[in-house]
């Protein structure tokens, strides 16, 4: 296997970690990562449902969008994932998703408390939102402005549709988009029981941040549940 043939298939198992995650949306939603030889980025091909997803259906896509290799469609968001890359060096994959408990919970409007482990790898600072439409990242410029919203965080919400996620390899990408997920489940969750009281302080928050999680074992625990 080449580095790129390892890269297709990590991408194809993040989809299917984030399918049995309930982050799929029919067949809308996508993973993708850098191109090591800076081509542009390896991405879930359009019209396959994350759990449907192999090695076969993932693409190479350039950063102005064509197909370089690969004999399947592209999504048409693909300048959500090259817009934010190239504004982060630091960033060699990027996951988008409809997570539902996510978008439920953006729309609250409410701040996202540290309440759970998930919620310390987003908050302090209020997780990033952005704003600026609802409707799909079709151009390059609603790109630079979302990737300008999530600016040096982790993730963000995106109101109105969905979330974005990265992190320096599809792992920790994949992950982060799930630990959010749950992070917004159990906000929705202290919201329908009238209101969190309690949460973290910024400080536990912080030092939880750097020990509690690591995105590697909760990714080689969800690929065994997989097979
Ligand atoms: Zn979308």
């Amino acid at each position: 296997m080449t580095a790129v043939d390892d890269l297709r298939a990590e991408v194809a198992l993040g989809c299917r970690i984030l399918g049995r995650e309930d982050q799929g949306d029919f067949v809308w939603g996508h993973v993708s990562c850098r191109d090591p030889d800076g081509r542009g980025i390896w991405m879930k091909a359009a019209s396959w449902g994350f759990d449907e997803v192999g090695a076969e259906h993932v693409i190479l896509v350039s950063w102005e969008g064509e197909v370089l290799e690969g004999d399947q469609p592209r999504h048409t968001e693909y300048p959500i994932h090259t817009e934010l890359m190239r504004a982060r060096a630091d960033a060699g994959a990027v996951v988008h998703t409809h997570a539902p408990w996510s978008v439920a919970f953006a729309s609250t409007g409410e701040p996202l408390r540290p309440m759970s482990h998930d919620g310390t790898l987003f908050v302090p600072p209020d997780i990033a939102r952005f704003t600026e439409t609802g409707d799909l990242i079709l151009t390059a410029e609603l790109g630079r402005d979302l990737a300008a919203a999530v600016a040096g965080r982790n993730a963000a919400l995106m109101v109105h549709h969905g979330i974005v996620a990265c992190g320096p390899d599809v792992q920790t990408a994949v992950m982060t988009a799930v630990f959010l997920e749950r992070a917004c489940l159990y906000n929705m969750r202290a919201l329908a029981a009238g209101g969190p009281k309690t949460w973290s302080s910024d400080e536990e928050a912080l030092a939880k941040r750097e020990h509690v999680y690591s995105p590697y074992a909760a990714w080689n625990y969800l690929a065994r549940r997989l097979t």
